[in-house]
């Protein structure tokens, strides 16, 4: 039977409703009490191979890259198509939000200086990076909340030129702590439609599964079929890559996600390896690959996203800020590239990676030697791989073809 047919689904959903989202000092007392390291990594939907490090901040500034090319990568017209919502808030926002909502931010205690360091600090531990992340979460709390974010994050994207971004977003995270559905979307749709109007950034939602909880893929998958004509256009797929957490439980919804006109786009090969990426493809029907930067240990896999033209979203400062690498320039972007395989370029949490898009261009063209023609190919492998309606894709095309002339 398949999963939309069940009469259970619209009780799973409102099952995870309550009447109103925990109080400021309900939220602030669930992040302070008792979670275990493993539960909160969990619950953000994140885990790390190691500890968690910045990377330097000063490449954007590499004297090696021609002054030319860092003009044309700043004012290039880009697409990013591996952003998390909640990871791009800034520590000014993010402090914002927190004093409204009552929420401790790792550093408050000296104010904006404090959450900055806690931000740009590397991070000793995983538990210390995923305290700030949960912490950022447990600030959103009304749909004003989650606008303002939307809208905060469409104004850094305009000021880097992005047009338009897939936005990951992981909406069981908020529900399981009590914020309704509706809070959520009503916030996010709100915050989408100023983004456009405000800055003319065009944002798609991708809905986040976490892997460990396998009960929350069919109500992700409900809201995200609720929320189609609101932006969503996929279902993502994230946590920790490891063999307890299979993928199998989840290859109903995905498939059925796919017969309704959503894309597949996991993370994967990030923390685990070939495998693993076999099992987004074979399994949930990936057509995109969150990282896959991992698919390099085994040819015939790298034969096989070849053949198949599956794009890889590559994210370099966080790869090396979650030490999948120990520094940039053992970054595998070049091998990947050499390999033939589609890639973009993206920034996966900026500013606690503290990057950008447009750094990430910058700071790969001065570690690989990058040419004008490599960097305009990947900005507009973006464009190709995104799942923007055609006629925009070749609007943005042609304006990336405009500015790298001149015009
Ligand atoms: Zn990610």
């Amino acid at each position: 039977m398949s999963i939309h047919n069940r009469p259970s689904r619209a009780v799973e959903i409102s099952a995870w409703r309550v009447r109103r989202p925990l109080g400021a000092d309900a939220v602030a007392r669930r992040d302070r009490g008792g979670l275990g390291a493993s539960s909160i990594a969990v619950a953000c939907g994140r885990e790390y191979p190691g500890s968690v490090t910045s990377p330097p901040r000063a490449a954007g500034r590499s004297p090696e890259l021609a002054p030319e090319l860092v003009r044309l990568i700043r004012r290039l017209p880009k697409a990013e198509l591996h952003l998390h919502l909640e990871g791009s808030v800034q520590p000014e926002l993010a402090l914002a939000l927190a004093r409204r909502r009552g929420v401790a931010l790792p550093g408050v205690e000296d104010g904006l200086d404090g959450v900055r360091r806690a931000y740009a600090r590397p991070y000793k531990t995983f538990r210390e990076f995923v305290r700030l992340y949960v912490a950022i979460s447990s600030c959103l709390q009304e749909p004003e909340d989650f606008c303002e974010v939307t809208v905060a994050l469409a104004r850094a994207l305009a000021e880097q030129h992005v047009r338009y971004a897939e936005v990951t977003f992981t909406p069981m995270t908020h529900v399981t702590r009590g914020v309704p559905a509706e809070i959520i979307t009503h916030g996010l749709a709100e915050g989408r439609e100023r983004a456009r109007a405000l800055y003319g950034v065009q944002l798609a939602w991708v809905f986040d599964i976490v892997r460990c909880f396998a009960d929350q893929a069919a109500p992700t998958l409900e809201l995200a079929l609720q929320e189609r004509e609101r932006g969503v256009i996929g279902l993502g797929f994230a946590g920790p890559e490891e063999p307890r957490w299979p993928y199998a439980p989840f290859a109903e919804v995905f498939a059925e996600a796919r017969a309704e006109g959503l894309h597949a786009l996991p993370h994967a090969g990030e923390g685990g390896g070939p495998e693993s990426i076999r099992g987004a493809l074979t399994v949930l029907g990936a057509e995109r690959i969150g990282h896959g930067v991992r698919c390099l240990e085994d040819p015939e896999l790298v034969a096989l996203l070849r053949a198949r033209r599956v794009p890889l979203e590559v994210c370099p400062s966080s790869n090396v800020a979650t030490g999948v690498v120990p520094d940039l320039a053992s970054h595998p972007l070049p091998r990947l590239l050499a390999a033939g395989l589609e890639v973009s370029l993206a920034s996966d949490d900026p500013p606690m990676f503290s990057t950008t898009l447009t750094d990430e261009y910058l700071r790969c063209a001065a570690a690989f030697s990058w040419s004008r023609g490599q960097v305009l190919a990947l900005a507009a492998a973006a464009v190709e791989h995104s799942f923007m309606p055609e006629a925009a894709k070749r609007a943005l095309l042609d304006e990336q073809r405009r500015v790298a002339g001149g015009g």
